[in-house]
């Protein structure tokens, strides 16, 4: 028998806009534990949900032909690009692949847009849920079924509604230049995006787009989902937290290798990077051991991709979305560089004339800056924080005027820019503000081209 490479199990963050079903959609994949007696089960993580591949196979009712040798999906508990922008592993996204919810009634809004650039920058695999399908009047409820099954069920009408939605979503993918298709209409996943039916309410159509999910992965990633098992581990920081009795502590997404009690382990603080020692590792208990007094259960090792606390001394300052490394052997310099260069290394390109651009998050201002190049905006300077006074001088002096702006996304403006803003010399800078990318770029580029004229 062949033996398979090992594979680690492919991250997935869900996205889409407010009220389109994401945390619903989590909730049901979460809650899809009813066939963990007989099947793998469904295991809560820190900070993620591990749904192994036994359990969708079940889920789903027929295991395809294929060989399958993805393990199953680690997905993230936090929804929403800001946590795919945020959740970074070695200068790109922490999610190798991505659900975008999009309410089928509604259609596209702009934070579906939003979601969409970004993973087309960031060149991530995604699967479209055209969620809240048994909202169709006449819907008849097939409870957890795979779409197929439901949709057999559904009558004439009904199956002309869902089609001409679906072909609807089809033309605004088509129109942001994604070729797509009903899922099972899909044979080339490389040419088209699979759209999946689904209500996470009722549960229809989950099983598929955990199969499709799967299928993406199997057919995109085997190569950068190789590991080596036992390798050093590498993480990333989702939150430092303090925990009673266990001092502060990280919660990880382990994306690479292995971390044990006992490694040295390197992550970025404020001010420096810290070097120490895992003390204890911690998952959460199961949901029916929760009367047990302890919340967390104490491990020796895990194996990416998981999420796991970890417990340590001297974490006071790390700070959230930092990379984590493990020291083996001789090469500690080389990690705590690595690290140094991870926290600092924002892919940006700077331009001596541009306007200033801030985000929250480092994540958050490379996926600003993406978008700012595709639209070919210069961008003299970017940083992360709130807006400041120097900022707005900064913005006043530049040489054309066309540049004289500011772009802040998900980050407030500090009072004393504000006053300075007030200023008669500085009546020519403005400053958008705003919490989706691709708006604050069409208010720039209004701005900009009024003043053209
Ligand atoms: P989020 O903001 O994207 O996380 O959306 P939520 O998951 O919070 O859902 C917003 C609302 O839509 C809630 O009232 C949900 O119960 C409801 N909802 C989500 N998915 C479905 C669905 O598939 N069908 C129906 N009928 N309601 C849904
Ligand atoms: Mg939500």
């Amino acid at each position: 028998m062949a033996k398979k490479s090992k594979i680690r199990t492919p991250i997935v963050c869900v996205m889409g806009h407010v009220d389109h079903g994401k945390t619903s959609l989590l909730d049901k994949i979460r809650g899809s534990s009813v066939v963990s007696t007989e099947a793998g089960a469904i295991t809560q993580h820190i900070g993620a949900t591990l749904v192994p591949l036994d359990a969708i196979t079940h889920m789903s009712g027929a295991l395809s032909k294929v060989s399958v040798n993805v393990p199953g999906l680690l997905f993230i508990d936090t929804p929403g690009h800001h946590a795919f922008t945020t959740l970074r592993a070695r200068g790109g996204a922490l999610a190798d692949m991505a659900i975008v919810v999009v309410d089928i009634n509604e259609g596209f809004r702009p934070q579906t847009i939003e979601a969409l650039q970004i993973l087309r920058n960031y060149k991530t695999p995604f699967v479209i849920a055209a969620n809240k399908i048994d909202r169709i009047h006449g819907w008849r409820v097939q409870k957890d079924q795979p779409f197929n099954k439901t949709f057999a069920q559904q009558n004439e009408r009904v199956q002309g509604i869902l089609e001409t939605k679906v072909y609807e979503l089809v033309g605004k993918l088509s129109d942001l230049g994604f070729n797509s298709e009903r899922f099972d209409r899909v044979s080339d996943f490389a040419r088209n995006i699979c759209i999946v039916p689904t209500s996470a309410l009722t549960g229809e159509g989950i099983p598929d787009i955990l199969m499709v999910l799967v299928g993406l992965a199997q057919r995109y990633m085997t190569e950068s989902l190789k590991v080596s098992a036992d390798g050093p581990g590498a993480g990333t920081v989702l939150e430092v937290k303090e925990e009673r009795g266990l001092g502060m502590t990280l919660d990880l997404i382990l994306y690479d290798g292995t971390l044990a009690v006992g490694d040295e382990i390197v992550v970025a603080g404020n001010e420096e990077i810290i070097e120490t020692k895992v003390r204890s590792l911690l998952k959460p208990r199961p949901m029916k051991e929760i009367l047990i007094e302890e919340r967390f259960e104490r491990v020796r090792s895990v194996t990416a991709a998981a999420g796991i606390k970890v417990a340590a001394p001297k974490l006071d300052g790390v700070i959230a979305g930092s990379p984590l490394r493990v020291v083996r052997g001789p090469n500690r310099d080389e990690v705590v560089e690595q690290v140094r260069h991870e926290v600092q290394d924002i892919q940006v390109t700077l331009s001596d004339l541009g306007i200033i651009i801030r985000a929250d998050t480092i994540g958050a201002l490379e996926a600003l800056s993406k978008e700012l190049e595709g639209h070919q905006i210069q961008v003299m300077r970017a940083a992360v924080g709130p807006v400041t006074r120097h900022d707005v001088i900064e913005a006043g002096t530049i040489k054309d005027p066309l540049y004289s702006a500011i772009l802040a996304f998900n980050t407030p403006v500090l009072p004393d820019a504000i006053d300075t803003l007030a200023d008669a010399s500085m009546s020519h800078v403005s400053i958008f503000e705003g919490g989706v990318i691709y708006q604050l770029i069409d208010d720039y580029v209004e701005w900009r081209d009024a003043k053209k004229q």
